[in-house]
């Protein structure tokens, strides 16, 4: 690795990095990097603050790796994929061969993704500075987990933002049309190469087994995509699932997990789901579960008024479905959205709706997605299951 002379940050950006939050935002920096790599990372008196991924016109002009004033080498990424994979071996022993490897920042590593799906991995990369490391990064990945093939999933617009090209391309051994990923319940069939995201959202995972806890009757499964909630609520008992999506190959898809698990199939809607869930209110219908879990509607922080609205909307329509004690499991994943703030809609969504909501649990997304502290970003996923008087 070439060295880059220190990048220097403004007041403002060190008391970030004091404060636990890796970021320092371009217009915080006062001497950027000539070019992406890692670079030692000083105040304005020149005192170190760590090692960070730095990016000459990136808005994330600096990601901290760490906070002491060792270089970051090629060593030092291979033994923090090492830490990652070692904090994931409990999911082995479970049987679960469908989880998150590296959580980019939140493991250390940024801008870098790594799902297992069963036989391979899928791999994203969002950070200039890591990209001419990934061949090293590969080889402890192979060596630890023997995938049979490597898929890159470089369409993310995140590379855009750093300059990187976009495309998906196989990287190592071979990567099937479709693989299969047991969650340790349910078997899925899965499209690393097509797939939303890497093929599937695996942050949900243990979120599906807590709300199918409360399976029965007639179950509803908004922004179902394979039906991550629906299925698992067949399987826990319900009568009648419905899954709704607006993307016809992921309801496919859904159809073809309940046939392999040996489910019964479930009822398939491909529809908008805020005017489904009207459509569904002016003809009375009512469930007895349900599970919404849309997209992350505030993608940046100046969408957050109106993705509140969104989720306030969305979270009143379910409420008004909801049979007397029926259980609703109701998700945001919007980095911009913290779960108090999200309590505070479904407190609105609630008193709008006339009803009193019990909290069963609050929750995020399952260990393989870690959360760090200081990081908000990192608690992007907040899961809150309510039971409606
Ligand atoms: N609940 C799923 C993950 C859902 S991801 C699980 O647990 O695995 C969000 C889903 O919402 C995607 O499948 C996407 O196709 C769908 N979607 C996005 N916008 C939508 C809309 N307006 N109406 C219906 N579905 C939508």
């Amino acid at each position: 690795m070439h060295g880059l002379a220190p990048v220097v940050v403004a007041d403002r950006g060190s008391a970030r990095l004091a404060a636990g939050h890796p970021w320092v935002y371009r217009s915080d920096v006062t001497r950027p990097a000539a070019q992406p790599g890692f670079a030692a990372v000083h105040d304005r008196r020149g005192r170190p603050l760590g090692w960070a991924a730095v990016h000459p016109t990136s808005q994330l002009a600096v990601r901290l790796v760490h906070a002491h004033d060792t270089p970051v080498d090629e060593a030092t990424l291979v033994a923090l994929v090492e830490a990652a994979l070692a904090r994931r071996a409990m999911l082995e022993l479970a049987g679960v061969d469908g989880y998150r490897c590296v959580h980019a920042e939140a493991d250390g590593l940024p801008g870098l993704i790594v799902d297992r799906l069963g036989p391979v991995l899928v791999i994203q990369n969002g950070c200039a500075a890591l990209e001419p490391h990934l061949g090293a990064v590969l080889q402890v990945l192979q060596a630890r987990l023997a995938p049979s093939g490597v898929l890159a999933r470089f369409d993310g617009a995140a590379r855009e933002r750093e300059g990187l090209e976009r495309a998906v391309r196989v990287l190592a051994g071979e990567v099937p049309e479709v693989v299969e990923v047991s969650d340790g319940v349910l078997r899925w069939p899965l499209r690393p190469h097509a797939g939303q995201k890497t093929g599937t959202f695996l942050d949900q995972r243990l979120n599906h087994l807590r709300l199918a806890g409360y399976a029965r009757g007639a179950a509803l499964d908004v922004f179902a995509y394979h039906g991550g909630f629906g299925l698992h609520l067949l399987r826990g008992g319900a009568e009648h699932v419905t899954l709704v999506d607006s993307s016809a190959t992921a309801l496919a898809a859904a159809r073809a997990a309940a046939a392999r698990n040996g489910l019964p199939e479930p009822e398939l809607v491909r529809a908008d789901a805020f005017e489904h869930l009207r459509a569904l209110d002016r003809a009375k219908a009512r469930f007895d579960v349900i599970a919404l879990d849309p997209p992350a509607l505030a993608k940046r922080a100046r969408d957050l008024p109106r993705a509140l609205a969104g989720y306030k909307e969305l979270n009143l329509r379910a409420l008004r479905l909801l049979a007397p004690g029926g259980v609703l499991g109701t998700a945001t994943c919007s980095a911009h959205v913290q779960e108090a703030e999200f309590l505070n809609v479904l407190a609105d969504a609630a008193a709008d709706a006339g009803r009193t909501l019990h909290v069963l649990g609050r929750f995020g997304a399952a260990p393989d997605h870690p959360e760090r502290l200081g990081f908000p970003e990192s608690a992007y996923l907040s899961f809150v299951l309510l039971q409606a008087l």
